[in-house]
């Protein structure tokens, strides 16, 4: 379950990896229905399917569950003659499942947590070949699994990516919705980073952008989420925080920078600041990217005004 639950993948949307290996598996093992299967506490939810209509089914009913229990895979020539699943509701009544072959899913740490199988609704022997291809392509979903969940963080800083940052803000603005719960955000840029660069090199470049993200992660309360959007700009994610406090935090984050001793890799003690764009979430903020978008103006506001300075939506300014 714990495995499972790092890959962040359960109810997400369909993903064209997914989508491409469930297609070749209908076709190069010829069968009508192929699926990428993960089990919960609970249920069996499918990735990705093709020849089946439900998302999910319950789990004690499912084939996959016998298949994550083993190591090897698991392969049902004629489902009517095995005790297992003679009775099973799938094989009595719809899609009428006669045949299986579900090689296991198996995460880099060793937890089964699903499978990838081929169902037919024929009796039918599967080859040794065909059982090689499947455990090929199971390879193949589990690292496109894996790189799902190692893009959500950003290699270089270790905070997250903007795609990992675009989904906890989603999350916030489905609390909004549901619960009226406040929530700001921060955008912040580093300001003259071009010239940090041409100056000590873009080593020294990387250095400062790790630094500034250590710098927020612990000024930072628990609570709030850190990301770097791209380049030299990070947003603060400060769920339960209305505008004038997520300013005063941001004014907080930004004396911490200003205020940090950043050495360029030749031991250049660095002036490093930024500029700061807030903005809360209201009933008109539509989706993520619209809720990053308004905080743009007072970040571009707080550039003009002379950089190491917040500003809100409204455009007031601190420091
Ligand atoms: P401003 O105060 O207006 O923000 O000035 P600036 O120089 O920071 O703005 P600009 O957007 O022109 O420069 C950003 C620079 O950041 C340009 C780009 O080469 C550099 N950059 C983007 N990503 C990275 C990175 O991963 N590492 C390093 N070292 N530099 C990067
Ligand atoms: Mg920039
Ligand atoms: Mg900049």
């Amino acid at each position: 379950m714990a495995a499972l639950q790092r890959l962040a993948v359960m109810d997400t949307a369909p993903e064209e990896p997914f989508e491409n290996v469930v297609a070749l598996v209908r076709t190069v093992l010829s069968v009508p229905i192929a699926a990428v299967s993960l089990l919960d506490a609970d249920r069996q939810w499918f990735k990705a399917r093709s020849g089946v209509d439900a998302s999910q089914t319950p789990r004690d009913i499912s084939f996959c569950t016998h298949a994550i229990a083993q190591r090897d895979p698991l392969i049902v020539p004629d489902a009517t003659k095995d005790l297992r699943f003679a009775d099973n509701p799938f094989v009595i009544g719809d899609p009428s499942i006669r045949s299986y072959a579900g090689v296991p899913l198996r995460t880099p740490d060793g937890y089964n947590i699903g499978s990838l199988c081929a169902i037919d609704t024929q009796a039918r022997d599967f080859s040794p070949a065909e059982i090689a291809i499947l455990d090929k392509f199971a390879r193949i979903v589990v690292d496109e699994l894996e790189l799902r969940r190692i893009a959500g963080r950003d290699q270089l800083t270790g905070v997250l990516t903007r795609r990992g940052f675009i989904q906890s803000a989603e999350h916030e603005i489905e609390r909004f919705r549901r619960y009226d719960r406040p929530a700001s955000l921060a955008m912040l840029d580093i300001d003259r980073f071009k010239s940090i660069n041409d100056t000590y090199g873009h080593p020294s470049g990387d250095v400062v952008l790790r630094q500034v993200a250590m710098v927020l992660d612990t000024v930072k309360r628990p609570n709030d989420v850190l990301g770097r959007l791209g380049g030299e700009e990070f947003a603060m994610l400060m769920p339960e925080t209305d505008q004038d406090a997520a300013l005063a935090a941001s004014d907080r984050f930004r004396e911490a920078i200003a205020s940090a001793r950043i050495e360029s890799l030749c031991g250049a003690q660095l002036d490093v600041t930024a500029s700061f764009g807030v903005a809360s979430l209201g009933p008109a903020t539509v989706d993520a990217e619209a809720w990053l978008a308004s905080a743009d103006a007072p970040l571009y506001a707080a550039k003009r005004g002379g950089r190491n300075r917040c500003m809100a939506a409204g455009f007031n300014a601190t420091a």
